[in-house]
């Protein structure tokens, strides 16, 4: 049976190291993913947040243009566009869809339909796409979707993602093992 998949983008379909070569360029740090331990950059990064803020949003846009794609996303993302609707929602500001949609399009990874809520609150746009599955890298939202929603969801590892999770909440470590998943749940 068809189902529709709710699919992040940042650290989910993008490899979550994306941001930091240009963290380490702008603010002279020499960090890799494994120091980043909390989802809020401002601890490793060590500035005021409203500086981060503003530095972030100067660079956004380039930095989702480069940001490679996480191992083994597209051939899974390919094969489920077969049977399933992919859904993508980020939280990404609206303005960047046309920015998103290129790289999509670069990447070679189809989509159905792209939502950029400017918000992490994900569990409305959830809900309102009727998702039956979701897929993240942050662990509140996870959590959030998972319990508002009634729906698994696959917690992409990552260390800034460590907190204990709910039994709905699956963790899993890249794509190839989501798809185990997936082909199992779909079995049910
Ligand atoms: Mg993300």
């Amino acid at each position: 049976m068809r189902k529709r998949f709710g699919i992040d983008i940042d650290g989910t379909v993008t490899c979550p190291t994306s941001m930091i070569p240009f963290i380490n360029k702008d603010f002279g740090l020499n960090i890799t993913l494994s120091d980043v331990t909390e989802y809020d950059l401002t601890k490793v990064v060590d500035v005021p947040p409203e500086q981060f803020s503003r530095w972030f949003l100067e660079k956004e846009a380039i930095i989702y243009e480069h940001s490679p794609v996480a191992s083994g996303a597209e051939k899974v993302l390919n094969f489920w566009k077969e049977n399933h609707d992919l859904y993508f929602i980020s939280a990404r500001g609206a303005d960047l869809l046309e920015n998103t949609k290129r790289w999509f399009q670069q990447k070679g990874i189809s989509f159905h339909h792209i939502e950029l809520i400017g918000s992490h609150d994900k569990v409305g746009t959830a809900k309102r796409f009727d998702i039956d599955i979701f897929f993240e890298d942050k662990h509140d939202n996870a959590v959030m979707i998972h319990e508002e929603c009634g729906i698994p969801v696959l917690l992409f590892n990552t260390p800034y993602n460590q907190d204990p999770v709910p039994k709905g909440v699956i963790r899993v470590n890249n794509w190839s093992e989501a798809d185990i998943w997936v082909k199992n749940w779909l079995k049910k």
